[in-house]
């Protein structure tokens, strides 16, 4: 088969039948073989019967319903693992993004050897209220990711090589970050295009701006997982030790203080006089947690059935 497009959809059933003919046009046209696969994301509206409907008049149509709603990714990454085509596209089902980027963006993949295609809405017909945030988030993105290429990392449309879905895994809400999970797998050619954008048609969007701060949650729990992941005492380790260097210092001068004023004929004092003091006692005992923390750390990856996982390109054996 030759393309698989994963549609992630919660109440958007106006939207349907006119995306899936829309596809069927563009596939048709080119005669690509191809399956849809919606993946309904626990819809309260009616889109699970028209994706039925729509799977009697077209065997293309393949679906997954979930039994409530769980969120993008996860509808993502069901879409993934069912995946049969050698290309892999994805697209967010209110037809803000048009099929007809699909040829384009599958020749990018097949004959230009990428392995990730994100499509970049350079012209967005979204609020200002989503449209300055999402700069500032991708400018973020970039820099902590080193994939410096992409101005659009959360773009619902884009095409990938079939191994790439297969080796990533979407969860919680990291379908913001698809790029950075596929260049942490050891795939970094990925490339972009320009893609049409459209206002939404039906319905209405289904994120707020939470999105933001919990963006920003996530691509610090990525950038920690991916340096430190499988150690994590490097992380953890170097800040206690950091804390510990800070209170040998405070209790040496707490020390030499008392000492000095004992043999100076200072007037007595107590070491609890010295703001030395206090600094010594917090931060042995933030030390002493953040190694605690390391150690645990280093005791949940011991267990961890991923802590020998390589992504293996290729291997010569006798
Ligand atoms: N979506 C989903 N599960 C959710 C929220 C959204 O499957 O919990 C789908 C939604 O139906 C759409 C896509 O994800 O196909 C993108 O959502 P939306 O258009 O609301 O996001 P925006 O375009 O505002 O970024
Ligand atoms: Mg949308």
């Amino acid at each position: 088969m030759d393309i698989s497009v994963v549609v992630p959809l919660y109440n958007e059933e106006e939207s349907l039948p006119e995306l899936e003919a829309w596809i069927r046009r563009v596939m048709e046209a080119n005669g690509f073989s191809y399956e849809i696969l919606f993946i309904n994301d626990g819809s309260t509206d009616r889109s699970w019967e028209v994706i039925e409907r729509l799977s009697e008049s077209n065997p293309c149509v393949r679906g997954v319903s979930f039994r409530r709603n769980y969120g993008k990714s996860p509808a993502l990454n069901t879409g993934f693992t069912r995946a049969k085509g050698d290309v892999v596209i994805t697209m967010d089902a209110d037809l803000q993004d048009s099929p007809d980027e699909i040829p384009e963006l599958v020749r990018m993949i097949r004959e230009d050897g990428y392995d990730l295609v994100s499509g970049w809405k350079q012209k967005r017909y979204d609020p200002l209220s989503k449209t300055i945030p999402t700069k500032l988030f991708n400018a973020t993105a970039r820099r902590v990711s080193g994939i410096h290429n992409l101005h659009d990392f959360n773009c619902g449309l884009k095409a990938y090589r079939n191994k790439v879905v297969k080796h990533i895994e979407v969860y919680g809400d990291m379908h913001r970050y698809i790029p950075f999970l596929a260049k942490n797998a050891g795939f970094n050619r990925i490339g972009e295009k320009v893609v049409k954008h459209q206002a939404r048609k039906y319905g209405k969007t289904k994120f707020g701006l939470d999105r933001f701060v919990n963006g920003y949650l996530d691509l610090a729990t990525l950038w920690f997982t991916n340096k430190f992941g499988i150690k994590p005492m490097h992380f953890f380790g170097l800040l206690g030790s950091l804390m510990f260097l800070i209170g040998l210092l405070a209790v040496m001068m707490v020390g030499s203080m008392k000492l000095y004023h004992m043999y100076s004929g200072h007037p007595y004092t107590l070491v609890t006089d010295s703001p030395y003091f206090y600094i010594a006692l917090v931060t042995m005992i933030l030390g002493t947690q953040l190694f605690l923390t390391g150690f645990i750390g280093e005791l949940i990856v011991r267990n961890s059935p991923r802590r020998n996982n390589y992504e293996i390109e290729e291997e010569i054996t006798r």
